[in-house]
């Protein structure tokens, strides 16, 4: 999408640890028209999935997702993050290790916010080694409901989440492609 690539391109840094900071628009400042038009590509993207609920990861995936679900008109879910879990049999569960902050956490949806037969649509802000949309996918097999697409905002097609989810058969949309981050510059896939 070449709205985010430009954005990228304005106002991205590359950070040591092969890190693209983008919280000038994503994950810390919004750029709410931006997020719109990205909930609108997704709309476009998944309309033949018949998705009943977009879930997510707090924080950062949620402003995509909440666009996409305006669009899509459909809820959204997003799974809270704890250091450690007082365990009850509300919860569905799941251990994600973070990419960005190299810890574990569990995140965990709450029973009564998925349903039986529910299509689900994963968003999140960025696809690193796709460990939280494992996370995410290891919350919908508890809950006996199939996941019909993962959407993305910047992928990094060069780390392992990519694969990982093609493997899995999943309709994957990855808004902004990147090929690589070396020497500090942006390079993105070409189509
Ligand atoms: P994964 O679980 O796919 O390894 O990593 C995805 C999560 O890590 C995202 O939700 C995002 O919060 C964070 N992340 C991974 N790589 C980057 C990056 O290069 N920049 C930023 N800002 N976040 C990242």
């Amino acid at each position: 999408m070449k709205l985010i690539e430009d954005k990228i391109r304005e106002v991205g840094r590359v950070l040591p640890g092969d890190i693209l900071k983008v919280d000038a628009f994503l994950n810390h400042q919004v750029d709410a028209n931006l997020m719109s038009e990205i909930g609108k590509e997704f709309a476009r993207l998944f309309k033949d999935e018949g998705i009943t609920r977009i879930v997510t990861v707090e924080s950062s995936g949620i402003a995509p997702a909440v666009m996409a679900g305006l669009y899509m008109n459909v809820p959204v879910v997003f799974a809270r993050k704890h250091k450690s879990l007082t365990l009850t049999d509300n919860v569905y569960t799941s251990d994600v290790y973070s990419y960005t902050k190299q810890t574990s956490n569990k995140i965990s949806i709450d029973k009564r916010f998925i349903k039986p037969n529910d299509k689900l649509l994963v968003i999140d802000d960025f696809l690193a080694n796709g460990q939280a949309v494992q996370g995410l996918m290891n919350i919908a097999e508890q809950a006996n409901v199939e996941i019909k697409g993962v959407g993305i905002v910047i992928e990094k097609s060069y780390q392992k989440g990519h694969d990982m989810i093609k493997k899995s058969g999943i309709h994957l949309e990855s808004l902004a492609r990147i090929a690589s981050l070396s020497d500090g510059k942006v390079s993105f896939v070409e189509e």
